[in-house]
């Protein structure tokens, strides 16, 4: 059966019209969901009682529980048990803007980069849109707050899950639904070049962000191993379409790994890479595991890094800090909640 919470406002209308039910009702159902927050449809009192009857019968209303919530000082973390029993996490960060969560787009992920600790499961399936849009709604309920922005940076790559990806965007933007604008939604991908490719054409202004990590083949082939399938030719060559068909700014998230991917040599081969190209770099201080062998950067190395780039005229900005703390590395609550 449908989760009600992962109808298109299309699919909507399609399903209310072959009820013989005024399609209009589909922006009332919207409202009642997304904006006035109902928990049971019978709540939904401008509804006929005939059309309230339907909707129980045709789609599922379930919701995932939130089962535990981290909390640090602009950051909490919340940890989400499915239907199936899996598990995943969504983050909430304030910021000086509003409040923006990250949110899961799969149970377990098959990228398998090497210093990511969601990684260190397989995917055990894909979240479908309504899973991923109740985490947004579920936390908004639980903090009493509107969330502005949304960045599907969790557990999981969203371009291999890139139906319920589109459908998600499509709801939480939708005016009716919470209303999201397109610009403060950031889908972030490890490369799969295909997908960039269809994105190009998918008619919602949504920013990309890009999880580079190495400047040049060999080094992404031994951290990433999406990069063996796709070569740093083939991806730049897709982005740089990207940005001239769509003409928005790409970001391009750089970890910092100790003595991996943090030299003088790295830092020059990226401005090599992204001279003269749309984009600005994110730094990150990597979130050391207790899984992975991976140390994060000296401080001192990151300054340097950050210098390079900055003088050779690249957008540059390093990754404000929240998670520390609080296990925030993605999937690193997830892990110790099953202890793998
Ligand atoms: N699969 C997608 C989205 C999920 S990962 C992607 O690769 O972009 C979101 C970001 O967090 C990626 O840039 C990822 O490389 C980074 N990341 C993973 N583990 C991390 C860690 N321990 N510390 C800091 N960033 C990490």
């Amino acid at each position: 059966m449908n989760n009600i919470y992962g109808q298109t406002m299309e699919e909507l209308e399609t399903y209310l019209k072959a009820q013989n039910f005024p399609k209009f009702y589909g922006k009332e159902i919207y409202t009642w969901l997304y904006d006035k927050k109902i928990e049971t449809i019978e709540e939904a009192s401008n509804l006929s009682l005939t059309l309230r009857k339907k909707l129980q019968e045709d789609f599922s209303f379930a919701k995932p529980t939130i089962l535990e919530c981290q909390k640090g000082k602009e950051v909490s973390k919340y940890l989400f048990r499915l239907a199936d029993k899996e598990h995943i996490e969504a983050v909430l960060m304030e910021h000086d803007y509003g409040l923006s969560l990250c949110i899961s787009s799969q149970v377990g992920c098959n990228m398998g980069c090497k210093f990511c600790e969601s990684g260190r499961r397989k995917k055990v399936r894909n979240l479908e849109a309504h899973e991923m849009v109740l985490q947004i709604l579920e936390i908004e309920k639980a903090c009493g707050k509107r969330i502005s922005h949304v960045v599907i940076m969790g557990i999981g790559e969203p371009f291999d899950n890139y139906e319920n990806i589109t459908k998600l965007i499509a709801i939480i933007n939708h005016e009716k639904g919470l209303h999201i604008g397109a610009r403060h939604i950031t889908v972030s991908t490890c490369g799969i070049v295909p997908k960039i490719a269809a994105f190009m054409d998918f008619p919602y202004q949504v920013n990309l962000a890009i999880s580079l990590h190495a400047p040049n083949d060999a080094l992404r082939q031994e951290i990433m191993p999406i990069a063996k399938v796709y070569s740093l030719e083939e991806l730049m060559t897709a982005l740089k379409e990207y940005v001239k068909k769509t003409n928005r700014r790409l970001t391009f998230e750089y970890i910092l790994l100790d003595d991996v991917n943090d030299h003088e040599k790295e830092a020059k081969e990226l401005v090599q890479l992204l001279k003269g190209m749309n984009a600005y770099v994110n730094l990150i201080p990597y979130n050391e595991t207790t899984h992975l062998q991976y140390k994060r950067s000296k401080p001192l190395t990151i300054a340097k890094f950050y210098d390079i780039l900055k003088k050779n005229g690249i957008c540059v900005t390093i990754r404000r800090e929240f998670g520390g703390t609080i296990s925030a590395a993605c999937g690193q609550l997830r892990s110790e909640k099953e202890e793998i």
